[in-house]
């Protein structure tokens, strides 16, 4: 037989770090005007910076953003991100470049807003987490280089031109980076557009299943950035919750 203190110490260490981890997912309320990045986001990564020229594209347009897309800029610690649309769907729906860039296609802003916002919030992340770091120190050690033998980023993405093989190594690196945008993006979609993952993250992935593949690519199937997405469904549907009933 348990006795009843020991019952509810039992209870007290279950439901403590569940009301612990809402806490923490909720983050600080946002008053308007001010700016903050959320507890949840991770911080930069503490590495050392590459330098990068950044000209994404010549046939690109600026355009002036949403005010949820500076929001979830901040949430994840950015407030200078260059917002472009790209002259036609070559490239995607959107990416981002180095060091600050985001481009859209047209067709992403004809998504509805939860989808668009996932979108945003993906290549967001990428930037956040300072991802094009990332790939030039990998594929600086992956070449044998001596650190800090450049800290020009174009140089060091410069190791792959003709390298397939290396392409091939950093592959499955590059299906990390695309989980930590997709988890990290559908949090700040959830957060600032109160959309749960059933909403925008997982219809946006149904589509687009099929794009991606190719030698060393990229992007896991959609269907499989799903599966992966589902461990985030219910701190999604928090976030969301809590963006609803404290509008922003
Ligand atoms: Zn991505």
């Amino acid at each position: 037989m348990i006795d009843r203190p020991v019952l509810i110490l039992s209870a007290l260490g279950r439901c403590l770090p569940l009301a612990l981890s809402l806490f923490a997912l909720m983050g600080k309320p946002v008053q308007a005007g001010e700016t903050a990045k959320a507890l949840w986001f991770p911080d930069q990564p503490n590495a050392p910076r590459y330098a990068w020229s950044s000209a994404p594209c010549e046939a690109c347009e600026r355009i002036e953003p949403y005010p949820g897309w500076r929001l979830m800029a901040e949430m994840a610690g950015l407030r200078d991100i260059h917002f472009l649309i790209a002259a036609d769907e070559d490239s995607g729906s959107a990416y981002s470049a180095a060091p600050n860039v985001l481009v859209l296609a047209p067709s992403a802003l004809r998504l509805d807003t939860c989808q668009q916002a996932f979108v945003v919030g993906h290549e967001i992340a990428h930037l956040a987490q300072r991802h094009f770091d990332e790939d030039a120190r990998l594929l600086s050690a992956l070449s044998g280089k001596a650190a800090g033998w450049t800290r020009n980023g174009e140089r060091a993405m410069g190791l792959l031109d003709g390298n397939i093989a290396l392409a091939f190594r950093m592959s499955q690196h590059w299906r990390w980076q695309e989980r930590e945008a997709d988890w990290l993006g559908a949090l700040l979609a959830a957060e600032v557009y109160g959309c749960t993952l059933e909403e925008g993250a997982l219809p946006y992935l149904r589509a687009a299943e099929g794009y991606g593949g190719g030698i060393a690519a990229a992007h896991d199937p959609g269907a499989r950035r799903a599966e992966f997405l589902d461990a985030f469904a219910e701190s999604a549907r928090r976030l969301a919750f809590h963006a609803y009933y404290f509008e922003r």
